[in-house]
């Protein structure tokens, strides 16, 4: 698949070091500048640029100083750092690289070098970005694996904990799926996971929700800064939206087409006081409610609340 070209953000308070560093690089890179390090770092944050020039010698904050700021902010902290300076000492050098750059170009900038180390870095972190995103998708459904579902749970319960905000978690599971697949095949079955995962990122729309695929016929939705009436409200539109759907399925035991039963997991900080939350914990609470729906008879969601065996029940879809 051809691919977009690299995207370089060049920071220099110098205009004809950028011009020139600009005019090497803007046949086979898309260029863009800073000339201060403030405006560097609001470019390098909205832009997401592959790779950063970053001059030392500038005044305000000096290139050492941004490179700092850049690598303690996750947003910006992957994406690599060369200095281009004419402190050519040891010293000067090793110092860029303590700081997190991953090469130092020495001033008068020799081209041939430059285009050089541009390819190298910008190849590398495309690269490392392409790995993490395959490491983090389930290759079937496209959704995020259960490696990325573990992490997300993780950061959004740690959030969810200092902020003291509530967060919710739904746990989807397709009925009578293993009939599905003894009777229509596991092609058929795959289509169907495919499918399935179609319409839950259909349903599930807020940019920071994450669906998820757990494993076989189970899929997650982490839903940050959620109480549970949303979180109620949108399993019971997902089980109502699976009835609609009517995906063929003649060997279910309750309908003639494909069902889902849910288990709404509720962490609520106004019942726990300062406790601080275990991400397994609320797993297990909607693993819970996951069950206490199947036994209901499926087609249905059910919730549970962290440290509270209340449970919201909600009627089984015709
Ligand atoms: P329940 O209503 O209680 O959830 O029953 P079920 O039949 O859905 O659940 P069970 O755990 O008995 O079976 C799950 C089936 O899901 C087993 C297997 O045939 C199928 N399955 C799991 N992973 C895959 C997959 O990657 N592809 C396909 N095609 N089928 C899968
Ligand atoms: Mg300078
Ligand atoms: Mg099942």
């Amino acid at each position: 698949m051809p691919q977009t070209p690299a995207r370089v953000l060049i920071i220099d308070d110098d205009v004809s070091t950028i011009r020139l560093m600009a005019d090497a690089l803007s046949s086979e890179y898309e260029v863009v500048i800073a000339t201060q390090a403030e405006e560097g770092f609001v470019q390098a944050l909205n832009l997401r640029p592959d790779l950063i020039l970053l001059d030392v010698v500038m005044p305000d904050i000096n290139g050492f100083d941004l490179c700092r700021k850049l690598k303690a902010d996750a947003r910006t902290q992957p994406i690599p750092v060369i200095f281009v300076s004419a402190l050519d000492t040891v010293t000067e050098q090793a110092r860029g690289f303590e700081l997190g750059g991953v090469d130092y170009i020495t001033k008068p900038v020799e081209f041939p070098i430059l285009l050089a180390r541009v390819k190298t870095h910008t190849r590398l972190y495309r690269q490392t970005l392409q790995l993490e995103s395959l490491a983090a998708t389930d290759p079937l459904t496209g959704l995020a694996n259960r490696r990325k579902f573990d992490e997300c749970i993780q950061h959004e319960v740690a959030r969810a904990n200092r902020k003291r905000c509530s967060i919710a978690l739904l746990i989807i599971d397709i009925d009578d799926f293993k009939p599905f697949n003894d009777h229509y095949g596991h092609g058929k079955g795959d289509d169907c996971l495919v499918r399935v995962a179609r319409l839950l990122r259909q349903c599930v729309s807020r940019a920071t929700d994450t669906v998820s695929r757990l494993g076989g016929e189970e899929f997650g939705v982490v839903l940050p800064d959620t109480d549970s009436e949303g979180a109620v409200s949108l399993a019971n539109d997902i089980v109502t939206f699976f009835n609609e759907e009517k995906i063929t399925h003649h060997y279910a035991t309750q309908h003639d087409y494909l069902t889902v039963s849910i288990g709404v997991g509720i962490l609520d900080y106004s019942a726990l006081g300062d406790a601080l939350i275990d991400p397994r914990s609320l797993i297990d609470v909607a693993d819970e409610a996951l069950y206490h729906a199947k036994e209901s008879g499926r087609n249905c969601s059910k919730t549970r609340f962290l440290q509270q065996s209340f449970h919201n029940s909600v009627a089984n879809a015709p």
